[in-house]
């Protein structure tokens, strides 16, 4: 693949006497998605905060492309897009007037219309935040990690708590969001949605990282020790069914 554009090397987080994250080591590659994989606890959003440089590391190393986070947070804030607390959304403005406000509050002319149709939310242009879905709420938050034009966007659980035909809308979504050039980091506890959206993984359990590859190539590893499935598996679970009788368009209005 292309080149490294966040570089994160023995990163370690300590919350007074508990070790959350424990020596964490990886590598992104510029346009790709990677996914930071696991239980709740495991240390994922810990990770990405520090990345993020909105919560300080106890020790390690962490460049984004190119920048030592030591040396320049403000040079890397510029180039990372973050989901913003939707708390933040004051829920009286409609989605224009909201991207107009974070667009001043970044330094960026930004075409907020331009910017909804990326997220198929033109028609809500004057929608109130609080009276959208639960996955309209969700893209108009990554619809706000782009206003800075940035190179990487993290996502922590973005479908988390969403409705299946949502959460298929938002791995498209982010999928079109990665053919612009934007490389993307996301966290999940979902194991389909990793296999189906991420290039690379890695799989991260009590603040350590146990594995990191493409999921391919960890399925194939996991077969090669001779794992076999118990049951037969059947060719479609009960998602499908539900998907199949209830259509795959956008039903969230
Ligand atoms: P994940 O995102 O993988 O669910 P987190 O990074 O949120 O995990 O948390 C990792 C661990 O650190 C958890 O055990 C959590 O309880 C703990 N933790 C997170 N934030 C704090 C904090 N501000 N103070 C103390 N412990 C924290
Ligand atoms: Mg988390």
């Amino acid at each position: 693949m292309s080149k490294v554009i966040i570089s994160v090397k023995d990163l370690h987080k300590k919350y007074g006497d508990f070790h959350a994250v424990k020596g964490i080591s990886f590598d992104v590659y510029e346009g790709e998605i990677f996914g930071l994989l696991g239980p709740n606890g495991a240390g994922k959003s810990t990770t990405l905060e520090m990345i993020e440089t909105l919560r300080p590391k106890t020790s390690g190393t962490i460049m984004v492309d190119g920048i030592n986070l030591d040396n320049q947070p403000q040079q890397i804030k510029q180039r990372i897009g973050v989901q913003l607390q939707t708390s933040g959304f004051y829920p009286g403005l409609n989605l224009t007037e909201l991207i107009n406000l974070f667009a001043g509050l970044y330094n960026e002319k930004v075409d907020a219309n331009k910017l909804l149709q990326q997220v198929n939310l033109e028609e809500k242009a004057h929608v109130e935040f609080k009276k959208l879905s639960g996955g309209q709420k969700q893209r108009f938050s990554i619809a706000t990690t782009l206003i800075n034009k940035p190179k990487v966007i993290f996502l922590d659980e973005p479908t988390t708590g969403l409705d299946p035909q949502a959460r298929r809308n938002l791995w498209q979504l982010i999928k079109d969001i990665q053919q612009t050039g934007t490389t993307i980091i996301i966290t999940t506890h979902y194991m389909d949605e990793a296999e189906i959206l991420c290039n690379r993984v890695a799989i991260v359990d009590n603040g350590k990282i146990i594995a990191i590859d493409t999921p391919d190539k960890l399925i194939d590893n996991l077969v090669d020790t001779g794992f076999e499935k118990v049951k037969e598996v059947k060719k479609a679970n009960l998602e499908d069914v539900f998907i199949h009788l209830t259509g795959h368009s956008i039903r969230e209005a």
